[in-house]
């Protein structure tokens, strides 16, 4: 509990950062980008892809921005009734347009849960996080997992993946923004997802071994 403490004040803190500087950096960047596509028009093929890799660098730092602003505890976050189950069925597509490499298998598994006040962007984007990284888990194929059950007084997500796992030293890094060990990581992902749970009054746990690997979401009934 301790630790989960520290945790979320790091992201507090954090989030205010983000939201204080991230429309500043985002309208430089936004003209810096303009004039790069107008230039690429001019150039002769081989510019053309240099041009083409300084536009791409640039929107790869518009969505860190973007994650980054996500995480900030000051986004107006709108809570609505809403069945978790609607909202997995509703991002579906997504999740399917993901799995397109189809080494991949996708299985949903959703019981009978009562509905909690939720804000639906959020919880999409937190899905989307942990089916993404169960996907990148998954190098050499496996099956994706997508849970919904109801227990005591909550309702849980899990989403589960046949990846190599997470190693013991890695567990307490989770959710530190920028840890990733991925060439093109952001190591935001679970920072936001943290970030999502804690606005909900949710938890994260983490099961992990060498077969696998599954995140679970805890929802609060009395809300
Ligand atoms: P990113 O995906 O950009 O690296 P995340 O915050 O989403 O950032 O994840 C941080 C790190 O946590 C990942 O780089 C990876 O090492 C580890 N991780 C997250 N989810 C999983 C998973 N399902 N299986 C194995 N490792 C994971
Ligand atoms: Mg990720």
């Amino acid at each position: 509990a301790e630790e989960e403490i520290i945790r979320l004040d790091r992201l507090n803190l954090i989030g205010e950062m983000a939201a204080s500087i991230s429309h500043e950096v985002r309208n430089p960047m936004t003209t810096v980008k303009g004039f790069l596509q107008l230039l690429r028009n001019k150039q002769e093929s081989k510019g053309k892809e240099y041009f083409d890799l300084m536009i791409e660098e640039l929107d790869r730092a518009n969505s860190i921005l973007s994650e980054f602003l996500s995480i900030s505890k000051n986004k107006a976050t709108m809570y609505e009734w809403y069945n978790i189950n609607d909202i997995v069925t509703s991002t579906l597509p997504l999740i399917q347009a993901d799995a397109h490499n189809n080494d991949k298998l996708l299985t949903v598994e959703l019981n009978n849960v009562p509905d909690l006040q939720l804000d639906i962007q959020e919880i999409r984007q937190l899905l989307l996080n942990l089916v993404r990284n169960g996907f990148e888990a998954m190098s050499n194929g496996g099956q994706l997992k997508i849970r919904t059950f109801s227990s005591n007084s909550e309702v849980t997500l899990g989403v589960s993946d046949e990846g190599n796992g997470i190693e013991q030293y890695m567990l307490e890094k989770l959710g530190t923004p920028f840890f990733t060990t991925k060439e093109q990581g952001t190591g935001l992902g679970l920072a936001v997802c943290y970030g999502i749970a804690s606005r909900h009054n949710g938890r994260i746990s983490v099961e992990t071994s060498p077969e696998g690997t599954t995140f679970y979401v805890y929802f609060e009934l009395s809300k």
